[in-house]
Protein backbone atom coordinates (compact mmCIF):
# COMPACT_ATOMS: atom_id res chain seq x y z
CA UNK A 1 0.00 0.00 0.00
CA UNK A 2 1.37 3.46 -0.37
CA UNK A 3 2.30 5.64 2.25
CA UNK A 4 0.05 9.07 2.63
CA UNK A 5 1.73 11.77 1.65
CA UNK A 6 2.60 13.90 4.26
CA UNK A 7 3.09 17.95 4.50
CA UNK A 8 4.85 17.65 7.76
CA UNK A 9 6.96 14.16 7.61
CA UNK A 10 9.35 15.11 10.82
CA UNK A 11 6.08 15.72 13.21
CA UNK A 12 4.06 12.98 15.06
CA UNK A 13 1.72 13.51 18.23
CA UNK A 14 2.83 16.28 20.41
CA UNK A 15 4.85 15.14 23.60
CA UNK A 16 2.30 16.80 25.18
CA UNK A 17 -0.30 14.94 24.44
CA UNK A 18 1.99 11.33 24.70
CA UNK A 19 2.73 12.49 28.25
CA UNK A 20 -0.94 13.50 29.40
CA UNK A 21 -2.01 9.81 27.98
CA UNK A 22 0.31 7.98 29.53
CA UNK A 23 -0.32 9.64 32.48
CA UNK A 24 -3.99 8.90 32.11
CA UNK A 25 -3.43 5.13 31.10
CA UNK A 26 -0.90 4.62 34.14
CA UNK A 27 -2.61 6.61 36.74
CA UNK A 28 0.77 9.02 37.44
CA UNK A 29 0.98 12.38 38.98
CA UNK A 30 0.83 14.59 35.95
CA UNK A 31 3.43 17.32 36.06
CA UNK A 32 4.12 17.14 32.20
CA UNK A 33 1.59 19.37 29.93
CA UNK A 34 1.14 22.53 31.93
CA UNK A 35 -2.21 22.86 33.41
CA UNK A 36 -3.55 23.78 36.74
CA UNK A 37 -5.16 21.47 38.77
CA UNK A 38 -7.16 24.02 40.96
CA UNK A 39 -10.28 26.09 39.31
CA UNK A 40 -10.32 29.29 37.87
CA UNK A 41 -11.96 31.93 40.01
CA UNK A 42 -15.72 31.01 41.46
CA UNK A 43 -16.99 34.06 40.37
CA UNK A 44 -15.38 33.96 36.66
CA UNK A 45 -17.33 30.73 36.66
CA UNK A 46 -20.74 32.31 37.72
CA UNK A 47 -20.68 34.90 34.81
CA UNK A 48 -19.84 32.58 31.94
CA UNK A 49 -23.33 30.73 33.62
CA UNK A 50 -25.18 33.79 33.77
CA UNK A 51 -24.23 34.60 30.12
CA UNK A 52 -25.05 31.05 28.99
CA UNK A 53 -28.07 31.95 30.76
CA UNK A 54 -28.75 35.67 29.18
CA UNK A 55 -28.76 34.27 25.74
CA UNK A 56 -24.97 35.11 25.02
CA UNK A 57 -24.98 31.77 22.57
CA UNK A 58 -24.45 33.35 19.16
CA UNK A 59 -20.99 33.68 16.78
CA UNK A 60 -18.96 36.72 18.45
CA UNK A 61 -17.21 39.45 16.73
CA UNK A 62 -14.89 38.18 14.28
CA UNK A 63 -12.29 40.32 15.89
CA UNK A 64 -13.41 39.70 19.50
CA UNK A 65 -15.92 41.00 21.65
CA UNK A 66 -15.66 44.87 21.98
CA UNK A 67 -15.75 44.49 26.05
CA UNK A 68 -13.48 42.36 26.45
CA UNK A 69 -10.58 43.99 23.95
CA UNK A 70 -11.39 47.10 25.76
CA UNK A 71 -10.72 45.44 28.86
CA UNK A 72 -7.36 44.26 27.27
CA UNK A 73 -6.43 47.51 26.36
CA UNK A 74 -6.90 48.82 29.83
CA UNK A 75 -5.15 46.02 31.70
CA UNK A 76 -2.34 46.68 29.24
CA UNK A 77 -1.97 50.25 30.11
CA UNK A 78 -2.26 49.76 33.49
CA UNK A 79 0.06 46.94 34.32
CA UNK A 80 2.83 47.58 31.52
CA UNK A 81 2.46 51.29 30.61
CA UNK A 82 1.40 50.16 26.69
CA UNK A 83 -1.18 51.87 24.63
CA UNK A 84 -3.39 50.13 22.68
CA UNK A 85 -6.03 50.74 20.38
CA UNK A 86 -8.88 47.88 21.19
CA UNK A 87 -10.86 47.79 18.06
CA UNK A 88 -7.66 48.02 15.65
CA UNK A 89 -4.76 46.35 17.07
CA UNK A 90 -6.44 43.65 19.12
CA UNK A 91 -7.75 40.54 17.49
CA UNK A 92 -9.41 37.75 20.66
CA UNK A 93 -8.55 34.32 19.50
CA UNK A 94 -8.64 30.12 20.36
CA UNK A 95 -5.82 30.08 22.74
CA UNK A 96 -2.33 30.80 22.48
CA UNK A 97 -2.09 28.33 19.75
CA UNK A 98 -4.00 29.96 17.36
CA UNK A 99 -2.66 33.27 17.57
CA UNK A 100 1.09 32.05 16.56
CA UNK A 101 -0.66 29.59 13.70
CA UNK A 102 -2.27 32.92 12.62
CA UNK A 103 0.70 35.20 12.74
CA UNK A 104 2.74 32.78 10.96
CA UNK A 105 0.59 32.55 8.40
CA UNK A 106 -0.77 35.82 7.90
CA UNK A 107 3.01 37.44 6.94
CA UNK A 108 5.06 34.35 5.85
CA UNK A 109 5.57 32.91 2.58
CA UNK A 110 6.74 30.45 0.91
CA UNK A 111 10.97 30.32 0.83
CA UNK A 112 11.10 32.69 3.54
CA UNK A 113 13.27 32.23 6.70
CA UNK A 114 11.68 32.01 9.94
CA UNK A 115 14.00 31.95 12.92
CA UNK A 116 13.72 30.30 15.90
CA UNK A 117 14.98 30.24 19.55
CA UNK A 118 16.14 26.31 20.98
CA UNK A 119 14.73 24.82 23.09
CA UNK A 120 11.50 26.40 21.04
CA UNK A 121 7.78 25.38 21.84
CA UNK A 122 6.51 22.96 19.66
CA UNK A 123 4.29 24.42 17.54
CA UNK A 124 6.60 27.24 16.11
CA UNK A 125 8.15 24.49 13.85
CA UNK A 126 5.39 22.97 12.02
CA UNK A 127 3.52 26.19 11.78
CA UNK A 128 6.14 28.13 9.87
CA UNK A 129 6.58 25.13 8.28
CA UNK A 130 3.52 24.52 6.75
CA UNK A 131 3.44 28.36 5.53
CA UNK A 132 6.21 27.05 3.18
CA UNK A 133 8.98 28.14 5.78
CA UNK A 134 12.71 27.92 6.15
CA UNK A 135 13.61 27.20 9.82
CA UNK A 136 16.84 28.66 11.06
CA UNK A 137 17.11 27.43 14.78
CA UNK A 138 19.51 29.09 17.25
CA UNK A 139 20.27 27.53 20.47
CA UNK A 140 19.80 29.44 23.57
CA UNK A 141 22.90 30.13 25.42
CA UNK A 142 22.98 27.68 28.26
CA UNK A 143 23.01 27.21 31.30
CA UNK A 144 20.90 30.73 31.69
CA UNK A 145 18.73 30.61 28.14
CA UNK A 146 19.84 33.72 27.28
CA UNK A 147 19.83 34.92 23.88
CA UNK A 148 23.44 34.38 21.89
CA UNK A 149 23.39 37.45 20.16
CA UNK A 150 26.58 36.36 17.94
CA UNK A 151 24.48 33.64 17.12
CA UNK A 152 21.82 35.19 16.21
CA UNK A 153 23.21 38.14 14.50
CA UNK A 154 24.73 35.52 12.26
CA UNK A 155 21.26 33.35 11.45
CA UNK A 156 19.16 36.93 10.47
CA UNK A 157 19.88 38.09 6.85
CA UNK A 158 17.93 39.50 3.94
CA UNK A 159 15.93 36.37 3.93
CA UNK A 160 14.71 36.45 7.21
CA UNK A 161 10.92 37.23 7.74
CA UNK A 162 10.01 36.11 11.10
CA UNK A 163 11.88 35.74 14.50
CA UNK A 164 10.37 34.12 16.61
CA UNK A 165 10.32 34.41 20.57
CA UNK A 166 9.21 33.98 24.14
CA UNK A 167 9.10 35.58 27.52
CA UNK A 168 8.77 34.23 30.09
CA UNK A 169 9.78 31.17 28.10
CA UNK A 170 8.74 27.54 27.97
CA UNK A 171 9.78 25.28 28.84
CA UNK A 172 12.64 26.98 30.50
CA UNK A 173 11.05 29.55 32.85
CA UNK A 174 13.70 32.76 31.54
CA UNK A 175 12.42 35.82 30.73
CA UNK A 176 14.15 38.68 28.32
CA UNK A 177 14.78 42.31 29.55
CA UNK A 178 14.55 45.81 27.97
CA UNK A 179 17.93 45.50 27.09
CA UNK A 180 17.25 42.05 25.04
CA UNK A 181 14.55 43.83 23.17
CA UNK A 182 16.79 46.99 22.28
CA UNK A 183 19.38 44.42 20.74
CA UNK A 184 17.03 42.45 18.97
CA UNK A 185 15.78 45.84 17.85
CA UNK A 186 19.44 46.55 16.58
CA UNK A 187 19.62 43.42 14.85
CA UNK A 188 16.50 43.96 13.20
CA UNK A 189 16.57 47.36 12.17
CA UNK A 190 18.60 47.16 8.70
CA UNK A 191 16.11 44.26 7.75
CA UNK A 192 12.14 44.06 7.03
CA UNK A 193 11.81 41.00 9.56
CA UNK A 194 9.17 41.06 11.62
CA UNK A 195 9.06 39.77 15.39
CA UNK A 196 6.40 37.33 16.46
CA UNK A 197 6.49 37.41 20.68
CA UNK A 198 4.71 34.66 22.47
CA UNK A 199 4.43 36.07 25.95
CA UNK A 200 0.94 34.25 27.36
CA UNK A 201 3.38 33.26 30.84
CA UNK A 202 3.31 37.19 30.92
CA UNK A 203 1.38 37.39 34.33
CA UNK A 204 4.20 34.63 35.83
CA UNK A 205 7.58 36.60 36.60
CA UNK A 206 8.89 36.18 39.76
CA UNK A 207 11.03 37.78 42.77
CA UNK A 208 10.10 41.19 42.08
CA UNK A 209 10.92 41.64 38.41
CA UNK A 210 8.67 42.38 35.73
CA UNK A 211 6.88 41.45 32.72
CA UNK A 212 8.91 43.06 29.69
CA UNK A 213 7.04 42.95 26.35
CA UNK A 214 8.08 42.91 22.53
CA UNK A 215 5.25 46.30 22.78
CA UNK A 216 6.82 48.48 25.00
CA UNK A 217 9.61 48.65 22.78
CA UNK A 218 9.33 51.48 20.14
CA UNK A 219 11.27 50.09 17.66
CA UNK A 220 9.47 47.03 17.39
CA UNK A 221 6.24 48.11 18.35
CA UNK A 222 5.49 48.24 14.41
CA UNK A 223 6.63 45.41 13.31
CA UNK A 224 5.70 42.56 15.90
CA UNK A 225 3.30 40.35 16.90
CA UNK A 226 2.25 39.73 20.57
CA UNK A 227 0.50 36.79 21.64
CA UNK A 228 -1.40 36.35 24.98
CA UNK A 229 -3.91 33.53 26.64
CA UNK A 230 -6.18 33.82 29.67
CA UNK A 231 -5.71 29.76 30.00
CA UNK A 232 -2.37 30.88 32.80
CA UNK A 233 -4.00 34.08 34.22
CA UNK A 234 -7.49 32.57 35.15
CA UNK A 235 -6.32 28.74 35.29
CA UNK A 236 -8.70 27.92 32.37
CA UNK A 237 -6.29 26.37 29.61
CA UNK A 238 -9.66 24.42 28.44
CA UNK A 239 -11.22 27.47 27.62
CA UNK A 240 -8.80 28.07 24.90
CA UNK A 241 -9.26 32.00 24.75
CA UNK A 242 -6.17 34.10 23.63
CA UNK A 243 -5.69 36.91 21.93
CA UNK A 244 -3.14 38.83 19.58
CA UNK A 245 -1.78 42.61 19.69
CA UNK A 246 -0.12 44.09 16.42
CA UNK A 247 -0.50 47.53 14.75
CA UNK A 248 -3.40 48.15 12.52
CA UNK A 249 -1.70 46.80 9.79
CA UNK A 250 -0.65 43.79 10.83
CA UNK A 251 -3.68 42.74 12.62
CA UNK A 252 -5.85 43.68 9.59
CA UNK A 253 -3.82 40.64 7.69
CA UNK A 254 -3.68 38.36 11.16
CA UNK A 255 -7.28 39.30 10.84
CA UNK A 256 -7.72 37.41 7.13
CA UNK A 257 -6.11 34.38 8.35
CA UNK A 258 -7.88 34.60 11.83
CA UNK A 259 -11.39 34.51 9.99
CA UNK A 260 -11.25 31.75 8.16
CA UNK A 261 -9.01 29.40 10.87
CA UNK A 262 -11.54 29.98 13.35
CA UNK A 263 -13.63 33.15 12.69
CA UNK A 264 -14.54 33.81 16.08
CA UNK A 265 -14.13 32.65 19.56
CA UNK A 266 -16.82 31.30 22.16
CA UNK A 267 -19.15 34.46 23.07
CA UNK A 268 -20.18 33.33 26.73
CA UNK A 269 -16.95 32.84 27.64
CA UNK A 270 -15.50 36.35 26.07
CA UNK A 271 -18.49 37.98 28.09
CA UNK A 272 -17.62 36.19 31.69
CA UNK A 273 -13.98 37.36 31.12
CA UNK A 274 -14.65 40.80 30.27
CA UNK A 275 -16.82 41.38 32.73
CA UNK A 276 -14.31 39.73 35.63
CA UNK A 277 -11.15 41.64 34.20
CA UNK A 278 -13.47 44.42 35.28
CA UNK A 279 -14.92 43.29 38.31
CA UNK A 280 -11.69 42.23 39.59
CA UNK A 281 -8.29 44.16 37.91
CA UNK A 282 -5.67 43.63 40.31
CA UNK A 283 -6.83 39.56 40.19
CA UNK A 284 -3.68 39.27 37.75
CA UNK A 285 -1.19 41.18 40.22
CA UNK A 286 -1.90 38.14 43.07
CA UNK A 287 -0.48 35.99 40.08
CA UNK A 288 3.14 36.06 40.15
CA UNK A 289 3.01 36.08 44.05
CA UNK A 290 0.95 32.79 44.21
CA UNK A 291 2.69 30.78 41.54
CA UNK A 292 6.06 31.94 42.86
CA UNK A 293 5.09 30.31 46.00
CA UNK A 294 4.26 27.39 44.60
CA UNK A 295 7.66 27.40 42.48
CA UNK A 296 9.17 27.72 46.47
CA UNK A 297 7.47 25.02 47.79
CA UNK A 298 8.11 22.53 45.14
CA UNK A 299 12.26 23.57 45.37
CA UNK A 300 11.46 22.79 49.31
CA UNK A 301 10.05 19.90 48.26
CA UNK A 302 12.48 18.64 46.17
CA UNK A 303 15.30 19.34 48.48
CA UNK A 304 17.13 15.86 48.84
CA UNK A 305 15.79 14.36 45.96
CA UNK A 306 19.09 13.86 42.92
CA UNK A 307 17.28 16.16 40.88
CA UNK A 308 19.23 19.14 40.34
CA UNK A 309 16.90 22.13 39.91
CA UNK A 310 17.41 25.18 37.85
CA UNK A 311 16.78 28.97 38.35
CA UNK A 312 12.89 29.98 37.72
CA UNK A 313 12.43 33.73 36.68
CA UNK A 314 9.09 33.16 35.39
CA UNK A 315 6.39 30.73 33.72
CA UNK A 316 5.05 27.62 35.77
CA UNK A 317 8.35 25.23 35.15
CA UNK A 318 10.74 24.10 36.82
CA UNK A 319 13.63 22.77 34.74
CA UNK A 320 15.45 19.72 36.45
CA UNK A 321 18.51 17.90 36.03
CA UNK A 322 18.31 14.15 36.64
CA UNK A 323 22.33 13.70 35.55
CA UNK A 324 23.05 12.17 39.29
CA UNK A 325 20.22 9.95 38.72
CA UNK A 326 20.84 8.59 34.83
CA UNK A 327 22.77 8.90 31.32
CA UNK A 328 19.69 7.88 29.61
CA UNK A 329 18.46 10.29 27.09
CA UNK A 330 15.29 12.48 28.22
CA UNK A 331 12.44 10.66 26.47
CA UNK A 332 13.48 7.41 28.10
CA UNK A 333 14.10 8.98 31.62
CA UNK A 334 10.27 10.64 31.60
CA UNK A 335 9.03 7.13 30.07
CA UNK A 336 11.17 5.47 33.17
CA UNK A 337 9.58 7.87 35.16
CA UNK A 338 6.24 8.03 34.52
CA UNK A 339 6.03 3.57 34.66
CA UNK A 340 8.19 3.16 37.58
CA UNK A 341 7.65 6.15 39.70
CA UNK A 342 4.43 7.33 38.59
CA UNK A 343 5.09 11.45 37.88
CA UNK A 344 5.25 12.43 34.17
CA UNK A 345 7.38 15.02 32.92
CA UNK A 346 7.99 16.76 29.67
CA UNK A 347 12.00 15.83 28.14
CA UNK A 348 13.24 18.93 26.53
CA UNK A 349 14.75 17.20 23.15
CA UNK A 350 11.43 17.56 21.19
CA UNK A 351 11.91 21.10 21.61
CA UNK A 352 15.40 21.00 20.12
CA UNK A 353 17.13 20.81 16.67
CA UNK A 354 20.50 20.00 18.37
CA UNK A 355 21.26 17.76 21.58
CA UNK A 356 21.24 20.28 24.88
CA UNK A 357 23.92 20.50 26.87
CA UNK A 358 22.75 18.42 30.63
CA UNK A 359 19.65 15.98 31.12
CA UNK A 360 17.18 18.43 31.71
CA UNK A 361 13.54 17.63 32.33
CA UNK A 362 10.28 20.21 32.63
CA UNK A 363 7.85 19.95 35.48
CA UNK A 364 4.68 21.90 35.97
CA UNK A 365 4.33 23.30 39.55
CA UNK A 366 0.57 24.74 38.92
CA UNK A 367 -0.48 22.26 41.62
CA UNK A 368 -2.48 22.30 44.70
CA UNK A 369 -0.29 21.57 47.83
CA UNK A 370 -1.29 17.75 48.15
CA UNK A 371 -0.32 17.14 44.40
CA UNK A 372 3.48 18.61 44.77
CA UNK A 373 3.75 16.33 48.07
CA UNK A 374 2.57 13.58 46.66
CA UNK A 375 5.08 13.91 43.38
CA UNK A 376 7.80 15.23 45.44
CA UNK A 377 7.98 11.77 47.62
CA UNK A 378 7.70 10.16 44.52
CA UNK A 379 10.57 12.03 43.23
CA UNK A 380 13.00 11.67 46.32
CA UNK A 381 13.12 8.04 45.38
CA UNK A 382 14.90 8.27 41.51
N1 LIG B 1 1.35 25.04 26.67
C1 LIG B 1 1.25 23.75 27.28
C2 LIG B 1 2.59 23.36 27.89
O1 LIG B 1 3.58 23.94 27.63
C3 LIG B 1 0.87 22.66 26.32
C4 LIG B 1 -0.33 22.91 25.51
C5 LIG B 1 -0.56 21.76 24.56
O2 LIG B 1 -0.56 20.62 24.96
N2 LIG B 1 -0.69 22.06 23.31
O3 LIG B 1 2.63 22.42 28.62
Amino acid sequence: MQRPDTKLPGVGTTIFTIMSRLAAETGAINLGQGFPDFQPPVRLCELVGAHLAAGHNQYAPMTGLPALCEAIAGMLLRRHGISIDAASEITITTGGTEALFAAIHAVVHPGDEVVMLDPAYDSYGPAAELAGARLRRVPLRMPEFSIDYERLGAAIGPRTRLLIVNTPHNPTGAVLTVDDWKRVAELLEPTGALVLSDEVHEGLVYDGKRHSSVLSNERLRGRCFAVFSFGKTYNATGWKVGYCVATPALSAEFRKVHQFLTFSVSTPMQHAIADFMREEPEFLDGLAPFYQSRRDRFATLLRGSRLALRPVAGTYFQLADYGAVSDEPDVEFCMRLIREHGVAAIPLSPFCAEPLQGRLVRFCFAKEDATLEQAAERLGNV
